[in-house]
């Protein structure tokens, strides 16, 4: 990163002025902590204790055995409390907020995901919480404003524009505005305004260095390719962070294909052309967004990739050819779940099996003394009514509307 945010064309912070003060201290607490190996140890002991760090590297037997290919691990940030790499991020924040000294956290969240782990770590933390949420959003994830709720959260409801994520983000950004004495917004993706993309990169590595000792203790050396999903870009940059200076390791991010690259109806920002150089939201990257520059509506069966822009650092790493962005459609994606449950009674979360998609299709074609990692971002369990219904199961149809009728007597 460049002193003024930039990772080559990509970055920046296209902050309002009001929020310049916010930001200088934000970055000096920032680069203070990254100076104090206490600072590192204390994140590790919080994320041992609270969280299930070292998070373990499971070798997938049976599905090496299918493909016939490279030994297949899985990185299991599935093990973190509260089900995802997320809890990684939020819990390194809410350290940063501490030294700080602010009393009060707000995040926006789309599919419910970020703002329950915030909501998480404010409890733990015993600070204020607001989280904002589209209300299109607020009717699709209400398990998730549930456990927001019972977390101590206040939960907000934007009505503005799509009544989603983008909305939000603009909400929580006027909040910040008002409340910067005592508030710290706690972004949830290695996006926006500098520091952010890189000290959300900074707190996910922890996943890189793990699976990096693991992978030389259980394979010998180091892995010919690294998978991740990619969304904002947090859990990919985590893990790949460690490999980026391991020549012979190679990267892949896999988008969110939706109902294919060419409906129109998918959140791939580097692996198709349909995404251009653009500054939205305090920073620039390539965004889904029309010849205006107003963004696009996306879609994906997993809505933490349901995103219009993507890391700077990645569009970077994409630039420079030190990532292959590839993309997965629903439907491989719901085949590479079902056949990850099945051969090893793992699930992962829809997002994660993005990741798992774009393995599958090319493990087969190396060769059995190689290894790759598939990072397994979060688990599926928890998401049981976006899986069930993208699985269209007419019993699961059924008990929903019995219950329905229950509570409705
Ligand atoms: C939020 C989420 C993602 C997407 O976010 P990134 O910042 O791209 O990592 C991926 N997987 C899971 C399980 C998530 O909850």
């Amino acid at each position: 990163m460049d002193k003024n945010g930039f990772f080559g064309n990509w970055g920046g912070a296209y902050i309002p002025e009001v929020l310049y003060q916010t930001f200088q201290e934000l970055k000096e607490e920032y680069a203070r902590c990254r100076k104090d190996p206490a600072f590192w140890q204390e994140y590790l002991e919080l994320m041992s204790t609270y969280s299930c760090r070292p998070t373990p590297l499971t070798y997938a037997e049976n599905l090496t055995k299918h493909f016939g290919g490279a030994k297949i691990y899985i990185k299991r940030e599935d093990l973190n409390h509260t089900g995802a790499h997320k809890a990684n991020n939020v819990m390194g924040q809410g350290l940063l907020v501490k030294r700080m000294g602010k009393k009060r956290v707000i995040a926006e969240t789309g599919a419910g995901q970020h703002g329950m782990a915030t909501a998480t770590m404010a409890a733990k933390f015993g600070l204020e919480c607001t989280i904002y949420m589209g209300e299109e959003d607020v009717m699709r994830q209400r398990p998730n404003v549930f456990w927001m709720e019972k977390l101590g959260a206040t939960v907000i409801t934007v009505k503005d524009g799509s009544r989603t994520l983008k909305d939000a983000i603009n909400e929580a950004f006027r909040d910040w505005v008002t409340n910067v004495e005592n508030t710290h917004y706690v972004f949830g993706t290695a996006c926006g305004p500098a520091p952010f993309p890189e000290m959300v990169s900074w707190f996910q590595s922890v996943i890189g260095m793990e699976a990096a000792e693991q992978i030389l203790k259980y394979h010998g050396r180091m892995p010919e390719k690294v998978y991740a999903c990619v969304g904002g870009g947090s859990n990919a940059m985590g893990i790949f962070k460690r490999f980026l200076d391991e020549t012979d390791v190679e990267l892949i991010g896999v988008e969110a294909g939706g109902h294919g690259a060419d409906s129109g109806a998918h959140a791939i920002r580097l692996s198709s052309p349909d995404a251009t150089p653009g500054v939205a939201q305090g920073y620039k990257t390539m965004f889904l967004q029309n010849d205006d520059g107003q963004m696009n509506l996306t879609h994906s069966v997993a809505a933490g990739l349901d995103y219009v822009g993507v890391s700077p650092i990645l569009s970077d790493l994409w630039e420079k050819k030190q990532v292959r962005f590839e993309s997965a459609t629903d439907d491989e994606v719901i085949q590479a779940l079902d056949l990850t449950m099945k051969q090893e009674g793992i699930i992962p979360a829809l997002e994660s099996a993005h990741a798992f998609a774009g393995a599958f299709r090319e493990v087969g074609q190396l060769s059995p003394d190689n290894a790759i990692i598939i990072n397994q971002s979060g688990r599926g369990d928890k998401d049981i009514f976006t899986i069930a219904h993208a699985y269209a199961d007419p019993s699961w149809k059924e008990f929903i509307i019995s219950r329905a009728k229950e509570y409705s007597k």
